[in-house]
């Protein structure tokens, strides 16, 4: 497939409606450096936005049709604006509903979607698509919400409108994100902090490692993960588990409620160091913090898998001074924190541990910080 353009975008409008549209906007994918599991628990999280983003065409009709062309799905959706549309049509009609349910009088529109972001690999393509067309309706409709309240709106379509559960962290970053920062999240009350995250200068790099496998018992797992966090405030007679100190999580009697909310706990204190680590550009020190944030995961809070434990364990003996799975778990992406000129070695490692085990070869993506959802 071509290169993702401003220009691919609109021609393709042009190709698939036989006009011209508005403009093009567009969202960043995301990775999270470290805060896993913790945005549903008030926590702290600190993901980069990616260069990869999705880029979506579009222009307001004059009636109520809604009519969607994916490049990534190959297919064009049509419906009106009343309606959640199905599968992967569910996530930009259910923008248009939450804007509609906040107040906004949203009629038909053409839409074209196109990404570089890797799709359903735990590197956010759902938020990049729907903040994408969150930012483009309204900016069309006189920016009458704050990016604050586009969060919101995004938020609620993947949580009610597509019956996604996500915490926030998604739909943060890819509107608030700035080139070469990384963004410390305090999901208790969505503030956020941009912390310089100029990664070749300190003579690193940031591997991301896509599996490309995805575990069909994912979505319930997540589920059940944040029912065991409220279960475990519940127990410890406090709101949320950001509240609790890692002494409290010890005295939880259930053992997978203890576990679970270790995690919590440790994790939203591994994630203010490393945010300390980088404000004192100390990337060198940052690796441990991965390492033990992976461990966690995969121990305590039981969300990672073979494929992601092994291109872990692959980065760390190829060379990289840190690595962790990143996102929800059950497969998708990890990342790997590598001294500049090492990414080779580490990517031969991971193929040979995945080529040793007969597993299709995963795929890599060097990453570098991008900038929040704007117009093109
Ligand atoms: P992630 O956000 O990590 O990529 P999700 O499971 O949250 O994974 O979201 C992936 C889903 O989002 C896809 O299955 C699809 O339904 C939808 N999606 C994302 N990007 C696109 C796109 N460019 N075209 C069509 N659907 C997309
Ligand atoms: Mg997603």
């Amino acid at each position: 497939m071509s290169p993702v353009s401003k220009d691919s975008v609109l021609q393709q409008f042009q190709n698939t409606y036989g006009y011209q549209a508005a403009g093009v906007w567009s969202a960043p994918g995301r990775v999270n450096l470290i805060g896993e599991h913790t945005d549903y628990n008030s926590g702290l999280c600190l993901p980069v936005a990616l260069e990869q983003r999705t880029l979506v065409a579009i222009a307001l009709r004059d009636d109520q049709t809604v009519r969607i062309h994916s490049r990534q799905s190959d297919e064009t959706y049509l419906g009106t604006v009343e309606e959640i549309g199905e599968d992967w049509a569910a996530y930009p009609t259910a923008v248009l509903w939450s804007l509609a349910r906040e107040g906004m009088t949203v009629g038909g529109l053409d839409l074209v979607v196109d990404s570089s972001v890797p799709v359903g690999a735990g590197l956010s393509s759902s938020a990049a698509l729907t903040c994408s067309v969150a930012l483009a309706v309204n900016d069309l409709h006189g920016s009458i919400f704050t990016r604050d309240q586009l969060a919101a709106v995004c938020i609620r379509a993947e949580n009610e409108g597509v019956g996604a559960p996500t915490g926030g962290m998604d739909q943060t970053v890819a509107l608030f994100a700035r080139p070469s920062t990384a963004l410390l999240v305090d999901c208790c009350d969505g503030t956020v902090e941009h912390i310089p995250f100029r990664l070749r200068e300190a003579g690193f790099e940031l591997m991301v490692i896509d599996t490309g496998v995805k575990h069909s018992l994912a979505d319930g797992q997540y589920g059940l993960r944040r029912t065991q966090c409220v279960d475990a405030a519940t127990a410890l007679g406090i709101t949320t588990l950001r509240e609790a100190t890692a002494e409290q999580a010890e005295t939880l009697s259930d053992p997978i409620l203890r576990a679970r909310a270790r995690h919590v706990v440790t994790e939203i204190n591994r994630t203010a160091l490393a945010a300390e680590l980088l404000r004192n550009k100390r990337f060198d020190k940052i690796g441990s913090l991965f390492d033990g944030s992976h461990a966690s995961l995969r121990d305590d809070f039981e969300v990672s898998c073979a494929e992601l434990d092994v291109a872990v364990t692959a980065a760390r003996l190829g060379g990289a001074v840190g690595a962790r799975m990143t996102g929800g778990g059950f497969g998708g992406s990890a990342i790997a924190l590598i001294p500049a000129g090492e990414s080779t070695s580490v990517a031969e490692s991971i193929r040979g541990a995945f080529a040793a085990r007969a597993w299709p070869p995963p795929h890599f993506l060097n990453v570098d910080p991008g900038g929040a959802a704007a117009r093109l």
